[in-house]
């Protein structure tokens, strides 16, 4: 996780290190190619660790149920199998090729560049950051967070979400059997996230206080209390420990049309081999759009491995696009350009 170095190259660049990142950097190490996966989150996991960390993944093949955090765990250790460099804190600004060598130079934003045979582009719905309170500024830190990591650093705590979507009742529900008092404060009637959840949450006691807005946060060190205001004008103070920002994420995309990558509704357009337009360039996940496109990781584990294995091949014609099983590898026949064909019965 070292910063990129001024000027460094490799085989091929995986931009984005959300699920599909993770997979494709894996699929990279398996074929054999020196590869630098690089995010501009300080942390991997892409939209699972920002959003939903601690919820119950269902539809991930093979896991019935799997929690984000451990998806991601898994993910990371199955794409440093290989020992890629991972590279975090390191957002792509830019992307040029040179037609004489097709070579690829990507532009970090600390202005470190890097060249690479191929990338994948694996940048999801873009840089993610949590949209703040706006009564919050000077707060963070000191109480005001935009994200639960573990529900036990609030034990005996009294804490107050502000949101009305599905992460502000899984959070609060996460942290109702250990705070000692959790309010959900939603300034419209009708909450967002799903009824089953808010009825959970009344159920076991967190307080939803709708058509209520936060107006002001009080305390000194840190959070002591918070002032909301009702809908009809009255205002009420509520001791508050931590007060918990869950207005949802605003997203960054990347500026692709600026280096010359056709889109569509802002995502890249790719064809079957998940090449776009620019040659040497693939990308997958949540990044693309082609007719019948379903954006879940399921498909992008999909898109990531294609991704890979065709960009294998635009690195090295000589390689076969098939990447032969990865039951085969500890007898060191990853690169296998000749798979053991199936006895197929007459
Ligand atoms: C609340 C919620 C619940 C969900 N539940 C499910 C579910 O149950 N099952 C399911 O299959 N899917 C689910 N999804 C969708 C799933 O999370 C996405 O399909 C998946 O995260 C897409 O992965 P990705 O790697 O393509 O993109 P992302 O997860 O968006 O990751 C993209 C990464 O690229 C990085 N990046 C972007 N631009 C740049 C740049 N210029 N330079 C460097 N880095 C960059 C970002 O920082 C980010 O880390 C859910 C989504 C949400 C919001």
């Amino acid at each position: 996780m070292n910063p990129v170095a001024a000027r460094t190259s490799c085989d091929l660049v995986v931009v984005g290190a959300g699920p599909t990142g993770l997979f494709a950097t894996y699929y990279a190490g398996f074929r054999g190619l020196s590869v630098l996966l690089l995010d501009a989150q300080h942390e991997p996991g892409g939209q699972v660790t920002a959003l939903y960390p601690t919820k119950a993944i269902h539809d991930v093949a093979g896991f019935p149920a799997v929690p984000g955090a451990d998806l991601v765990r898994g993910l990371v250790a199955q794409a440093e199998a290989h020992e890629p460099r991972m590279v975090f804190g390191a957002q792509v600004v830019d992307l040029v090729r040179d037609e004489r060598s097709g070579t690829l130079t990507l532009s970090l934003a600390d202005g470190s560049q890097v060249d690479a045979r191929a990338a994948v582009l694996s940048t999801g719905v873009g840089g993610l950051r949590p949209r703040t309170l706006p009564v919050g500024h000077g707060w963070h830190g000191r109480g005001v967070a935009y994200t639960v990591g573990d529900p036990t650093d609030h034990t005996d705590e009294d804490v107050v979400v502000i949101g009305g979507g599905d992460s502000a009742l899984d959070w609060a529900l996460q942290l109702q059997p250990v705070a000692r008092s959790v309010t959900v404060v939603h300034r419209r009637r009708a909450f967002r996230a799903h009824a089953a959840s808010v009825a959970r949450a009344e159920k076991c006691g967190v307080r939803l206080l709708t058509d209520c807005e936060l107006l002001a946060i009080h305390g000194d060190d840190s959070v002591r209390s918070v002032v909301l205001r009702d809908r009809d004008g009255s205002e009420q103070e509520l001791p508050a420990t931590t007060v918990v920002g869950a207005l949802g994420l605003v997203t960054a995309p990347s500026p692709f049309a600026a280096w010359g990558l056709e889109l569509v509704d802002r995502k890249l357009v790719v064809d079957q081999s998940m090449a776009t337009n620019i040659p040497g360039v693939f990308a997958a996940g949540d990044a693309t759009s082609y007719p019948g496109k379903v954006p879940l990781m399921a498909v992008g584990f999909g898109e990531a491995a294609t991704a890979v294995n065709n960009a294998a091949v635009h690195i090295d014609p000589e390689l076969s696009l098939f990447p032969g099983h990865s039951t085969d590898e500890e007898q060191g026949t990853t690169m296998a350009s000749d798979p053991t064909p199936l006895a197929v019965e007459a």
